[in-house]
């Protein structure tokens, strides 16, 4: 039997409300023990000085296999993930073709399994081919192992396939994860409609283009009992209706992407494509929304929205290049540096949401350390100062905003399912 002594950690456990320094035992792939003392026949892991967390977990990330292995392929971002700490990501299903289908669903399964780096929940498509017209077998979708459904990429535009997808998920209990952006209203813009736009000349996308499907979604979602979940939260409106429904028992949940709480639409004065997503990068007024969001519970996860391209799609004039950003790699760091550092969140409350509530939004066995679960752990250096280098990416693209920045907080060690995946130094004191 392999065992893996976690040395005196300081173990912090959401799912268990535990806080504490202790030791844990892993045996083969499950959390065995904890407060045990060594024996000598385990590999001992020191954690003196760190955090042993549950292994985190990203619900939305864009693998691009099958269709744009040119951009990144399952086994690239998952080698990415392990190395940004996480044991376990979901994957949209905007490929090419789309993941509509039980054989597209378990290619995806095979192709992590061979990768064998950390484990991939497949989110299927609501709309078959992704056209947003007729309804996806969702049935067999959630029998060969799909957790939730989106078109994400696109929103669900058609708001009766939206209302028939939320009534129709009640039977099997999964949400619908929908992208809220009505396309009349953003039309060809490429960065948030403000001042800053308006100064560089660039069309704009307006936060209603987000808070009108909001609103839509939020009004569907309570008169079918559906389970919603609200991706990509951008908008001060988005987090206020979101809060409001919740207080009246909707059963919504909402997740931010980590450029979101970190970068505004100022950056875009670079007119540098790393700043291009969707939604865009907003005024400070929404970015302190969406920390405010995340502090009051609003929103409960906290995500990446992992979008690889490859360079030279990027490097197009900001008009004509892709939306979209790389996050896996340093979602941690900027989580540490951003708001746990400054007070807003502190570790349990900000692991709470990269670990508990991703997997409880998706139903899936993960992000606990309750003896007896899969051995996903994730050990964080809290201290380690580090820079962000393109050099340094295991995913196949380089397409991040934060490329050159020092992030505070660092996965040194990452174990999935009982196996060491990430080994990294920890900072010398
Ligand atoms: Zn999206
Ligand atoms: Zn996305």
């Amino acid at each position: 039997m392999a065992r893996i002594l976690i040395d005196n950690g300081r173990v912090i456990d959401p799912s268990q409300g535990v806080d504490r320094v202790t030791n844990l035992l892993v045996e083969d792939d499950k959390i065995a023990a904890w407060d045990v003392e060594r024996t000598g026949d385990e590999t001992v892991i020191d954690a003196s000085g760190q955090i042993v967390a549950p292994g985190l977990i990203d619900m939305h990330v864009h693998l691009r296999e099958p269709g744009s292995e040119e951009d990144e392929t399952i086994q690239t971002g998952t080698a990415a993930a392990v190395a940004g700490g996480f044991t376990s990501i979901a994957c949209m299903p905007n490929t090419v073709p789309p993941i509509d289908s039980q054989a597209a669903v378990e290619f995806i399964q095979h192709q992590a399994a061979r990768a064998n780096n950390c484990h991939v929940f497949v989110v299927a498509c609501v709309s078959k081919d992704r056209e947003g017209t007729d309804l996806a077998e969702l049935g067999q979708l959630v029998q060969a192992g799909a957790v939730a459904f989106s078109d994400d990429g696109s929103p669900v535009h058609n708001a009766e396939l939206m209302r028939q997808a939320l009534e129709y998920c009640r039977m099997f209990d999964r949400p619908i994860l929908n992208h809220a952006e009505v396309l009349e209203l953003t039309r060809d813009g490429v960065m948030h409609e403000g001042i800053v736009s308006l100064v560089l000349g660039l069309p704009g996308i307006p936060a209603e283009a987000e808070d009108v499907m909001t609103s839509r979604d939020i009004s569907l979602a309570e008169a079918t009992g559906g389970k919603l979940h609200m991706m990509h939260v951008s908008t001060a409106g988005s987090v206020d209706l979101i809060r409001r429904a919740k207080k009246r028992g909707v059963r919504v949940t909402g997740e931010v992407c980590t450029h979101h709480f970190t970068l505004t639409d100022e950056c875009l004065r670079t007119f540098n494509s790393h700043f291009k997503m969707k939604p865009p990068l907003r005024g400070q007024r929404h970015v302190d929304a969406c920390i405010e969001g995340l502090v009051d519970g609003t929103l409960d996860a906290i995500v990446t929205d992992h979008a690889p391209h490859a360079a030279e799609k990027k490097l197009r004039e900001l008009d004509q290049a892709p939306f979209g950003v790389i996050g896996l790699e340093t979602a941690l760091g900027l989580v540490v540096t951003h708001l746990i550092r400054p007070g807003h969140l502190d570790w349990p409350g900000a692991l709470e949401k990269m670990t508990i509530n991703p997997a409880r939004i998706l139903k899936i066995n993960k992000g606990t350390l309750r003896v007896g679960a899969d051995a996903d752990i994730t050990i964080i250096d809290p201290e380690q100062t580090w820079t962000v280098r393109q050099s340094d990416f295991r995913s196949k693209s380089i397409n991040s905003p934060f490329t050159g920045q020092e992030l505070i907080g660092r996965a040194t060690c990452v174990i999935v399912g009982g196996d060491i995946k990430l080994r990294r130094e920890m900072a010398t004191a």
